[in-house]
This record gives structure tokens, C-alpha cells and sequence, in this order.
């Protein structure tokens, strides 16, 4: 890699290893309401305080000046995003600034209540996190007995037009691994585009969990659906997606761990109290708040922006050094 040093004179947000920063993640609350294994630990109550949160109006505005800079897809997430109150007219709001894309990622508890307002408030497109149909596993990897609930949320999504439907399945060894090719079959059935995701050592919880590597899960799925390789880009991620012989079933492998892509990582995160995270396994940040509550004008956010994304590093060292990033998934916004 060649760092670059990025020309003022243009809008774009180039980093200095020479990626352009296209995508914002931006985490609307850092509460949930499920304990997944891998993301929060039980009984985990030490949520950030409402007063530290970036209200409706400064999200807008940070938001804003991000897609003056070239950020034209943005994604809401958590925490669990529908738990913030009035989320779809944050939507709303947010779409109004012309981002091309909006999408939302969310467990579907509540989603039933919320998918026509969404849908209507402009949300392009929806990723649900769901790691087994079985409902005594459901309540082992959530601690919560809420499949049903999160089922009809998925289905409300469909039924109200939110497509594409990702569905979000970390796979673990031992917990759900026996049920990912009855999870492609369920996919492929309802018109879902399943992505397949290798734990990271996230917090205590994240190290804990049963790493599976991707790669022979792959393989072995390659062979029992007749999968080839999607040449299309679907989203612009990290997924390397598969695909049926017809075309009508595809699957995404996401693999942090067993074959990284921070070459091409293209994305930032932002947490709900104004914090920027870098990048997923650093510390690297830059907190927007004080900027955002103490008068800066739009062209110094914008200045911050792009100091902020020189501070991006190369890469994660989940591998090199798994033990050394304490925040859960929940607080950088996953
Ligand atoms: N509540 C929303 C949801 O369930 O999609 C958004 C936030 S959740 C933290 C975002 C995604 O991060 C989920 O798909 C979750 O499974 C994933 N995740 C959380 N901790 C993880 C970890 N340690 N390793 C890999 N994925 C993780």
C-alpha cells in the first residue's frame, strides 16, 4: 500500500492509504434489547446516557456535512436502532440530504411495528440479524424467547416492499453451524439474500464466542447448492457473494477473520454519543460532539472530517492482537 496524501482541493474523502471513505455507519442508540453471546454480555445495563446522545438535529447536520464530502450511503444501526424513538422520521430526515442509499441493520423485534414507516420515510434497504430457526436457540444465543416475535418483523419487512432483505447469520461452531444450509434453503425460499458472518473478538464477549472459519463452510455449501461466483458488487461491502445456478439465490460470506478486506474497506462509524470509530479492531477515533455542541461551522466540521479520516489506520489486528479492543459491537455500531 502507497499512502497518498489526499488533494484538498477535492470533495472526496480519501484516507492515506488511498481508499475513499463512501460509507457511514451510524449508530442511533448503543442499547438493545437482546443479549446475543458474541455482542453483550448478561445483565449488561451501563448504556450510555440520553444527554450524551447526538440528538435528532446535530446527526442531520454531521450527517450532512459527511455527504457534502462524497458519503452517499449510509447505514442506521446500534445497538438496536428501532429502539430509539421515532426512527423513521430520523429516516426521513436523513434521505432528505440526498443519500443514494439508506439502509437500516436490526434484530426485527420491533420491526413489524415499524416496516411501512420505514419503507415510506425512504429506507432503501434493510439487513435483519437472525442466527437460527430454531426458537430453544434463538433464547440461547439472545437470552431472549423472541423468535416470533423477530419472524414477524421479518415478514412485516417483506410484506411491505423493503427490498433487498439481507439476512445477517454469525456463524458459530457447535451453537448454530448444523443449521446454515437449512438457512440458505429458508433464504432462497423467500427471496432473502443470506450473508454468513466469522465472529470477532469484540469485548469479552466477541473473544469468547466459537470462532467458525467461512472457508470450508463455503466450500461445502459451493458444492451442495451448485454455487458459482457473483460477479456482480451487491452493496459495495466486505461480502463475497455466491450465487445459484438461476440466480434467484444468493449468499454472502463475510471474513473478517479468515481473509480480511481492509484494502478495500471503505467505511466509517459512528457511534451514538458523536465518537468516529476508524476502523472496527482499532482505537483510532475522533469525537464530533464537542464540535457539534460548541458553534463549529459547517466548513470546520468539514475540516474535522477530513482529519478524522486521516486518522483511518491500514488495518485490524484481530488476529495479531485479539484481546485488544474492549468496546462491544453495540457501542462502534456494528
Ligand atoms: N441490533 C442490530 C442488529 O441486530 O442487526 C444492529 C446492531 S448489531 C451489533 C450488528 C451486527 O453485528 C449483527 O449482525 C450482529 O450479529 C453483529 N455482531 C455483534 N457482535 C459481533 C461479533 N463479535 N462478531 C461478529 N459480528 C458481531
Amino acid at each position: 500500500m502507497h499512502a497518498l496524501a489526499h488533494p484538498s482541493a477535492s470533495p472526496a474523502l480519501i484516507d492515506r492509504y488511498g481508499r475513499q471513505i463512501r460509507y457511514l455507519r451510524v449508530s442511533v442508540t448503543d442499547r438493545c434489547d437482546l443479549r446475543c453471546s458474541y455482542c453483550l454480555p448478561k445483565g449488561h445495563t451501563s448504556f450510555e446516557e440520553p444527554a450524551h446522545w447526538l440528538s435528532f438535529v446535530e446527526l442531520e447536520r454531521l450527517i450532512g456535512a459527511f455527504a457534502r464530502l462524497g458519503v452517499a450511503r449510509v447505514r442506521l444501526t446500534g445497538g438496536e436502532p428501532l429502539l430509539r424513538r421515532d426512527l423513521p422520521q430520523l429516516a426521513g430526515r436523513l434521505k432528505a440530504l440526498g443519500l443514494a442509499d439508506l439502509s437500516l441493520s436490526t434484530n426485527a423485534t420491533q420491526l413489524a411495528r415499524h416496516a411501512e414507516a420505514l419503507k415510506a420515510a425512504g429506507v432503501d434497504r434493510i439487513n435483519v440479524s437472525l442466527d437460527t430457526l430454531d426458537r430453544g436457540c434463538f433464547e440461547h444465543i439472545t437470552g431472549r424467547d423472541a423468535y416470533a416475535q423477530t419472524m414477524d418483523g421479518l415478514m412485516a419487512a417483506k410484506a411491505a416492499g423493503l427490498a433487498p432483505i439481507k439476512l445477517n447469520m454469525v456463524a458459530m461452531r457447535g451453537v448454530n453451524e448444523h443449521e446454515i444450509a437449512r438457512m440458505a434453503e429458508f433464504c432462497f425460499e423467500h427471496g432473502f439474500i443470506l450473508r454468513l458472518i466469522e465472529t470477532m473478538p469484540m469485548g469479552d464477549t466477541g473473544r469468547n464466542a466459537q470462532y467458525l472459519d467461512l472457508g470450508p463452510v463455503r466450500d461445502t455449501l459451493v458444492a451442495q447448492f451448485g454455487l458459482l461466483p457473483e460477479a456482480l458488487e451487491l452493496g459495495g461491502g466486505p461480502a463475497r457473494y455466491w450465487r445459484t445456478v438461476d440466480g434467484a439465490g444468493r449468499i454472502g460470506f463475510i471474513t473478517p477473520i479468515s481473509q480480511h478486506f481492509c484494502a478495500s474497506c471503505n467505511r466509517v462509524r459512528l457511534a451514538v454519543d458523536g465518537t468516529l470509530y476508524l476502523c472496527l479492531g482499532q482505537e483510532a477515533k475522533f469525537e464530533f460532539r464537542p464540535l457539534l455542541r460548541g458553534g463549529a461551522t459547517d466548513a470546520e466540521l468539514e475540516a474535522a472530517i477530513r482529519h478524522a479520516i486521516d486518522l483511518k489506520p491500514e488495518r485490524h489486528e484481530f488476529t495479531e492482537q485479539p484481546t485488544k479492543i474492549m468496546r462491544f459491537m453495540s457501542q462502534t455500531g456494528g
